[in-house]
C-alpha cells in the first residue's frame, strides 16, 4: 500500500541496477513504492509482476510514475509509450541509444506534459556539486579524466553491451562526461578520437578522446575497460588557482591534494528525491550533452582493431 505522500512506481527491467540501487533506494527513501515490476526474467518480491510490457500498460492505468531500468537500445519505445499513456518517466543512463532518439522524447514528453527525468548517476555522487562550486568563476587550463575498470567484473554476462547500440566501454564513460559536462560551464567539443575494437565486438573495449572546453581548455579523456587490480575513475581539473581531483567517480573530493568531500554512496537516493521534486513541481530534466559527446566521438574516432575480448 501506497501512503498519500508517497508516490507508487513501476519499474521495468529488473536487471543488476535494479537490485543494486533502484529497489534498495526506494525502500529506504521516502518517496516512492515500487507497486509494479515488469521484467522478462526478474522479478520484485511485493510487486505486481508483469512479463509483458504492454499489458502493464493496459492493466495499471492507476500507476503515474515509471522507472526504466533497461538497456538504451530498448529504452525509446518503452519511454515513447509510457510518455503517450501518460506516465512521468524516470530514465536509466544513457537516456536512449542515440540523440535522435533522446530529442524525440524530449519533444513528446513537452507535448504530453508529462515528466521526463533523464538521470546521470554520478552527477549525485558527493563531491560532483561541490566541485562545480568551487571551479565556478575559474579559469579551467586542463582537464584528465581517467576511467578504467574491469568490464568482466563491472559487466558480468551483458552481451548488450558489446552489440551494436550498447556502447561499449562508453557505458562506463559517459558517466566521466556526465560529471565533466556538469562541472565545466559551457558545450564540450570532440576534437578527435581513438577507439579501440575488440576483432570479435561491435563496440570499443577502450577510448582515448581529446576534447575542449567552450573557452579552449584542452580536456583529455582514457576509457579502457582492461584494467585489472585497482580501478581508477578520476577527473583532475588544472585551474589558474588551484588543482581539483574528483576520485572514485565523484565520491571523493581533493583540492590541493586535500580531501574536501567523501561520505556514503547517496547517488540513486538523491535521484529518486529529485524525480519525487520533479514530479511534485511538473518539471523535466533532461540533458544530453553527455550522450551527444559520446556520439561525436563516434563520428571523429579512429579505428583501432585489438585482440579478442571472451568473457
Ligand atoms: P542488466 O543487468 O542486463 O539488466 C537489464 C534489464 O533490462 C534486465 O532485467 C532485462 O530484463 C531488461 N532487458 C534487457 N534487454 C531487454 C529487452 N530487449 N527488452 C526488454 N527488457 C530488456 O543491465 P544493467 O546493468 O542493470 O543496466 C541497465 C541500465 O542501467 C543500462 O543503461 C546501464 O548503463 C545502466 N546502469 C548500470 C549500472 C551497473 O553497474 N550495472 C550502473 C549504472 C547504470 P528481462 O530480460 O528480465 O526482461
Amino acid at each position: 500500500m501506497t501512503t498519500p505522500s508517497r508516490i507508487a512506481l513501476a519499474l521495468a527491467g529488473v536487471g543488476k541496477i535494479a537490485r543494486d540501487q533502484h529497489i534498495p533506494s526506494c525502500a529506504e527513501g521516502a518517496d516512492f513504492d515500487i507497486t509494479v515490476a515488469i521484467s522478462r526474467n526478474g522479478r520484485i518480491d511485493g510487486a505486481d509482476n508483469f512479463t509483458s510490457y504492454d499489458e502493464f500498460l493496459e492493466k495499471r492505468r492507476d500507476i503515474r510514475a515509471i522507472s526504466l531500468c533497461t538497456p538504451p537500445d530498448v529504452r525509446f519505445e518503452m519511454a515513447k509509450k509510457a510518455i503517450a499513456s501518460g506516465f512521468d518517466v524516470l530514465m536509466e543512463k544513457p537516456p536512449a541509444a542515440t540523440i535522435g532518439e533522446a530529442e524525440a522524447l524530449r519533444e513528446l514528453a513537452e507535448k504530453a506534459g508529462v515528466v521526463l527525468f533523464a538521470t546521470w548517476h554520478s552527477r549525485f555522487a558527493n563531491g560532483v556539486e561541490p566541485a562545480r562550486q568551487w571551479l565556478d568563476g575559474k579559469t579551467i587550463r586542463k582537464v584528465e579524466i581517467t576511467w578504467k575498470e574491469d568490464v568482466r567484473r563491472w559487466h558480468p554476462g551483458q552481451a548488450w553491451i558489446w552489440e551494436a547500440g550498447g556502447f561499449g566501454v562508453f557505458d562506463p564513460g559517459i558517466n566521466a562526461l556526465s560529471i565533466l559536462t556538469a562541472i565545466i560551464p559551457g558545450q564540450t567539443i570532440v576534437e578527435k578520437a581513438s577507439l579501440a575494437f575488440p576483432e570479435n565486438r561491435q563496440q570499443p573495449i577502450a577510448a582515448s578522446l581529446k576534447m575542449k572546453s567552450a573557452e579552449g581548455a584542452p580536456i583529455n579523456a582514457e576509457f579502457d575497460w582492461r584494467q585489472e587490480g585497482p580501478q581508477t575513475w578520476d577527473i583532475v581539473v588544472e585551474t589558474n588557482s588551484g588543482l581539483l581531483r574528483l576520485a572514485k567517480g565523484g565520491a571523493e573530493l581533493y583540492i590541493d591534494g586535500e580531501l574536501q568531500v567523501e561520505g556514503p554512496d547517496r547517488e540513486y537516493a538523491r535521484i529518486y528525491s529529485r524525480f519525487a521534486e520533479l514530479i511534485r513541481s511538473r518539471r523535466s530534466d533532461a540533458d544530453f550533452q553527455p550522450l551527444r559527446l559520446v556520439a561525436d566521438a563516434f563520428l571523429t574516432g579512429e579505428r583501432h582493431t585489438v585482440e579478442a575480448f571472451i568473457e
